[in-house]
C-alpha cells in the first residue's frame, strides 16, 4: 500500500507493508515505550526502508480514534487524516 501524509508532505509517498493484527499490537506497544525499538522491530518483520519505517512509527496513534498529534477525535477509517491538523493517523483498532 502506498500512503502519504497531507501535513508532512502530500507529494511524498511511502510504501507500507500489510501488517498482521499481532504485528500491529506489538508495534503500537513498542512505540509507546521506545519509537527507536519499534522502528527496529518493523525492519525485522518486513522488508522496509528505514525512511518508510520511520514514517509508520511516527504516524501510529497510541489511542484508537484519537489523533497522535493534536488529540482531536478521528473517524473509524484505519488510515485516516485528522480533520483538525491534517496529519495522517495509523488508526489501528486493536481492542476488538
Ligand atoms: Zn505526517
Ligand atoms: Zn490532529
Amino acid at each position: 500500500m502506498e500512503i502519504y501524509c497531507q501535513r508532512c508532505n502530500p507529494r511524498e509517498t511511502f510504501k507500507i507493508p500489510d501488517f498482521s493484527f499481532e504485528e500491529k499490537k506489538k508495534l503500537q506497544k513498542l512505540n509507546a515505550d521506545s519509537p527507536l525499538q519499534a522502528i527496529n522491530a518493523i525492519r525485522t518483520l518486513h522488508a522496509i526502508s528505514l525512511k518508510d519505517a520511520k514514517f509508520v512509527i511516527s504516524h501510529i496513534n497510541p489511542k484508537y480514534k484519537v489523533c497522535h498529534r493534536c488529540q482531536k477525535s478521528l473517524n473509524e477509517d484505519e488510515y485516516t487524516t485528522c480533520p483538525n491538523c491534517r496529519s495522517l493517523n495509523f488508526n489501528w483498532n486493536l481492542n476488538s
